[in-house]
């Protein structure tokens, strides 16, 4: 199961996958499809 995130910005969620793309271990963009909202290190429920 992939877990979802929800744009703090139109409250949609979308599959972690799709929205979080990491570029490093500890630095990982997340952008929203649906309004384009984008923010760095965003918080995930990992851990
Ligand atoms: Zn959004």
């Amino acid at each position: 199961m992939i877990p979802t995130v929800q744009c703090p910005k139109c409250n949609k969620e979308e599959a972690m996958d799709k929205v979080l793309t990491a570029h490093s271990n500890q630095n990982v963009l997340y952008k929203c499809p649906h309004c384009a909202y984008s923010k760095r290190q965003i918080q995930t429920s990992k851990g």
